[in-house]
């Protein structure tokens, strides 16, 4: 097929630019890696363990390359029933950055029951990119030694 001259320089030119628009989508939808969690302390010093009444320390690394939206944190009963502990972070200092160092302490109700329990750490960045980090949680009997508890 042969265009006059000056329709086929205008295609090339409509080509380029719907190139040029392709290549912006591309960025967008794909250059932000999905957040990456890495639990690095889960009650002091990693007992994996927290008790009735008192409050779970929980640290963690968080790298969002699409800034973070917001934090869940679930904490439920593994089998022995449905007893569950929500927390969720929607605004504050670890909203809308790229990386961030989460050190919270999580409030356990007076009546949880003892027992296994499942934790998980959920982070949603701008784009809806959603990453989830587990892991196993005992509910323990307190054994008074406040002395634990840092601030
Ligand atoms: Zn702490």
């Amino acid at each position: 097929m042969k265009y006059p001259k000056y329709l086929s320089s205008l295609l090339t030119i409509v080509a380029a630019i719907s190139l040029t628009f392709t290549a912006c989508d591309n960025d967008d939808e794909n250059t932000f890696a999905a957040p990456k969690i890495n639990l690095t302390e889960v009650g002091i010093d990693n007992s994996f363990q927290c008790s009735p009444g008192h409050d779970l320390h929980l640290e963690a690394d968080i790298v969002a390359e699409g800034s973070i939206k917001r934090i869940d944190i679930e904490i439920h009963q593994e089998e022995e029933g449905s007893f569950e502990i929500e927390k969720s972070y929607t605004e504050g200092k670890y909203i809308g950055v790229r990386n961030t160092e989460f050190h919270e302490h999580i409030d356990i109700p007076q009546d949880a029951p003892l027992g296994s329990y499942y934790l998980h750490f959920i982070v949603t960045d701008q784009k809806g990119q959603q990453t989830t980090a587990e892991c196993e949680l005992e509910m323990v009997e307190d054994n008074g030694e406040e002395a634990n508890d840092h601030h």
